[in-house]
Formats: structure tokens, C-alpha cells, sequence
């Protein structure tokens, strides 16, 4: 027998719960289906298991695309205040963390309660562990065949995320969906990852695992200021996962270690005034002393401050400041949070989210090639273009 509806969502995540309760709510037949055995398992893990689900600074500019105008719309329609607004009627507490970024006080599982509760009240079908085995299109609307049966509907909603975490249930198919219906998609790779060292960075670095500090991170003139963690393969925290979205392997990498102040004059000034100490002993006053310690014996003066001339103070000054760390990869899809790239935007309405090849289809979140900085713009991306397909689909 087959199951109708006028709207089948594939992909109970983030942006797939926020159309299907949209659409659910305009009366319309709404079954949500996904493979995987609970829904939103990534709003679970996210954020610490705080989620961070939106930011209230968010714009167009925190978003990387071949197409940076793609996003303005739907985000212009749907603010973070409107998802704030839900969040507050369900009495989930919250609290800004920093810049902008909201998080769960508690947990978020309240945020995936919030959604299915939503979609409940708005008459929403969801079912679990339903595998797609095929999707067709006919003239009178889609054919999806699954593991739970054979479902047809007149809009077909896509919202079947990214690559990262494939433990968690990310696959390749709104991918391949996109391209049998004649869609492009574009190159895709992981973002908001943990860069690898290699060669002597690697061998310098290792055993400095644990090590964090605040920096200045740089590349392909893009800066973000927050802080790093070294681990034991590498480096992440806040300010590598953001410029990890901007790096591809054999992209110079800069790291300001002194952010915020002018190294040389900090120099000038040790010289004058503490000149008969070590270099290290100043330096582990304003760095991870393992780290101030390491930077000594491999790229930096080790001896007293008064016997280090202007030009090796201007080195040191240039070193400490602009770093050049030589990182030899990502550690990939299995920690990223996000994944660049994706289903060709040049080819959807930013209003509707409707393919502009196929009436009727539609593709939202972290498919399309739409990737968000760190820091709840991911979310509050798949918020906006959810509620924006669920208002027409
Ligand atoms: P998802 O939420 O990934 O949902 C896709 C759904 O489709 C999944 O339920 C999946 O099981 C299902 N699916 C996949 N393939 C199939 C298939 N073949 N058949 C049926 N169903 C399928 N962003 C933030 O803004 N703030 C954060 O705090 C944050 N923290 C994160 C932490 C981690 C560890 C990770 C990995 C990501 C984090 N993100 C965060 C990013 C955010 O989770 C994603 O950008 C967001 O979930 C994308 O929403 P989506 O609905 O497009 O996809």
C-alpha cells in the first residue's frame, strides 16, 4: 500500500524538523522520514550537549558559498529572534556564552524535544529507521521507496545534511539525489576541523598536547581571533576551526600568539626593564610556559633579553606575531562539524528552496553548498531555510 502525503521530508535533522513543522502547520500532510534510529542526532551532540542554536549577530558575511547572496534571504525572513521566541515559549533556559553565541543551560535535548513537539502539535508523521531505497518522479508528484514502504507526495523536501560525523548517520544521498535529478554539486570537503601537523611542526608540537592559548588565526586574509588547544595530532579550538573552512592544503597559515598587543614593543620594553632575565622566563609570563619554553629552543633566542640586538628583536617580534605553522591536512569528515560544498546553489530559488529543474523538489540545510562559521550559524541557517521551504512546500 502506499503511504500519501503532500509533503515528504528525508532527513529528520535540524532544517528537515523546522520545515516539516512549518508546512505541518499550514495544514498541510507532512511525513518526516530518516535512517537513522532517533531523530537529530547531531543537535544532540552539538555544542558540548548545550547546543548552541543560534547567534544573534548573524548575517549573510558569517556564511562561506560560491553564491554569498544565496543565504540573505531566507535568513532576512527567519532571525534568530523567531527561533529565540520558540525556544522561550518551551521554557528552555539559555545564556550567550560569547559573541553573540546562545547555548542550552541545561541540554540539548530540550532543543530535539522542542522540535518533535513542535511537529507533533502541527500533525507531523515521523518515522525512524527508514532507509530510502529509491526516489522517482511521475506527473503526479514523487515515489520514494523505503524500508517502512512506499510513500508518495507532491513535494519532495531534502534536508539530509552533510558528510561530517558519518558515525552519526551522515551519508553522500541528498548528494547523489541531486545529481539524478540533474543537479551540480559542488566540491565538498570538511570545515570546522582540527588542523594535522607534519615534519618538524609536528615533532615540535606533540608533546605540547593540552597546551591552549588565545591567538589570532590567518589565512587567505581571513583572521579570527579566539583560542587554539594543541593536541596530540595537532591543532584545534575555536580559532582553528574557524580558519580551517578558509585553509586547503598547501595554504599558508599564520598565527598571531600575542593577540591584541605589538610584540616589538613588548620586547623593547623587557629589554629596558628586565634585561637580565632570560627570554623564556618573560615569555612564559605572557605564553603557556611549555610553549614559551618550546619556542626558545627551536625559533627563538635563548638567552639572557639584554644581549638580543634590535634586528633579532625585530625577528622574534615578527616570529611571535606572525607565526607561520605548516599544517598538513584536516583530520576529515570523521570530527568536522560541517561540510563545505554541497548541491549547487546557482540551480534553487533562495526564496523557496524549490529547484529551479525539478518543481517540487527542494533542498535545505547543510546539503546545498551553504557552511557556516563557528558558533550557531549553522543552526540557525537550517532554522531559516526550514521554515522558508516549509511555508511553500
Ligand atoms: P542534520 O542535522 O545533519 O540532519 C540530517 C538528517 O538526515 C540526519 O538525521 C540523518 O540521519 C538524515 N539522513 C542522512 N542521510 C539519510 C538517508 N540516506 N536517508 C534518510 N535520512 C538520512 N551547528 C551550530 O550551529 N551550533 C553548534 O553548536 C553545532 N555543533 C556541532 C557539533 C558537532 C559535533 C557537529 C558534527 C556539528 C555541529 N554543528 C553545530 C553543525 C550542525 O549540527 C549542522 O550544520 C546541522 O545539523 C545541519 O542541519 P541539517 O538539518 O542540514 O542536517
Amino acid at each position: 500500500s502506499v503511504i500519501r502525503c503532500d509533503v515528504l521530508v528525508i532527513g529528520a535533522g535540524a532544517a528537515g524538523l523546522m520545515c516539516a513543522m512549518t508546512a505541518g502547520r499550514r495544514g498541510r500532510l507532512v511525513q518526516v522520514i530518516d535512517h537513522a534510529n532517533k531523530v537529530g542526532k547531531k543537535i544532540l551532540m552539538s555544542g558540548g550537549g548545550r547546543c548552541n542554536f543560534t547567534n544573534t549577530g548573524t548575517t549573510a558575511a558569517n556564511f562561506l558559498s560560491a553564491n554569498p547572496h544565496f543565504c540573505k534571504s531566507a535568513l532576512a525572513r527567519y532571525t534568530p529572534w523567531h527561533f529565540i521566541e520558540m525556544v522561550e515559549r518551551h521554557g528552555i533556559a539559555y545564556h550567550e556564552k560569547e559573541l553573540g553565541q546562545l547555548f542550552c543551560d541545561i541540554s540539548s535535548k530540550q532543543i530535539v524535544k522542542m522540535l518533535v513537539d513542535e511537529c507533533q502539535a502541527a500533525g507531523v508523521h515521523i518515522r525512524t529507521d527508514c532507509g530510502v531505497q529509491k526516489v522517482e518522479r511521475g506527473a503526479d508528484g514523487f515515489h520514494v521507496h523505503t524500508a517502512q514502504g512506499h510513500f508518495h507526495a507532491a513535494s519532495l523536501v531534502v534536508a539530509t545534511g552533510g558528510l561530517s560525523i558519518p558515525s552519526m548517520g551522515a551519508t553522500g544521498f541528498g548528494y547523489e539525489l541531486a545529481r539524478q535529478f540533474g543537479h551540480e554539486v559542488l566540491p565538498t570537503r570538511a570545515g570546522l576541523v582540527p588542523l594535522t601537523l607534519s615534519g618538524k611542526h609536528q615533532e615540535r608540537f606533540n608533546d605540547l598536547s593540552g597546551v591552549a592559548l588565545p591567538i589570532t588565526a590567518r589565512c587567505n586574509e581571513v583572521e579570527f581571533r579566539n583560542s587554539m588547544l594543541i593536541t596530540h595530532r595537532g591543532i584545534s579550538g575555536p580559532a582553528i576551526l574557524q580558519i580551517s573552512s578558509f585553509w586547503q592544503p598547501g595554504d599558508e597559515l599564520r598565527l598571531d600568539l600575542l593577540p591584541g598587543q605589538d610584540a616589538l614593543e613588548w620586547l623593547r620594553r623587557m629589554k629596558a626593564e628586565r634585561g637580565a632575565a632570560e627570554l623564556r622566563t618573560v615569555l612564559s609570563e605572557v605564553l603557556p610556559r611549555r610553549l614559551a619554553l618550546r619556542l626558545c629552543e627551536h625559533w627563538l633566542p635563548d638567552r639572557l633579553v639584554r644581549q638580543i640586538d634590535e634586528p633579532q628583536l625585530r625577528q622574534a617580534a615578527e616570529l611571535l606575531q606572525n607565526f607561520p605553522l605548516v599544517a598538513s591536512g584536516t583530520e576529515g569528515y570523521r570530527t568536522a562539524e560541517v561540510t563545505l560544498g554541497g548541491v549547487d546553489t546557482r540551480k534553487v530559488s533562495s526564496s523557496t528552496f524549490e529547484s529551479q529543474l525539478v518543481p517540487g523538489l527542494h533542498f535545505i540545510g547543510e546539503v546545498l553548498d551553504v557552511t557556516g562559521w563557528l558558533g550557531g550559524y549553522n543552526f540557525q541557517w537550517a532554522w531559516a531555510c526550514g521554515h522558508a521551504a516549509g511555508s511553500v512546500a
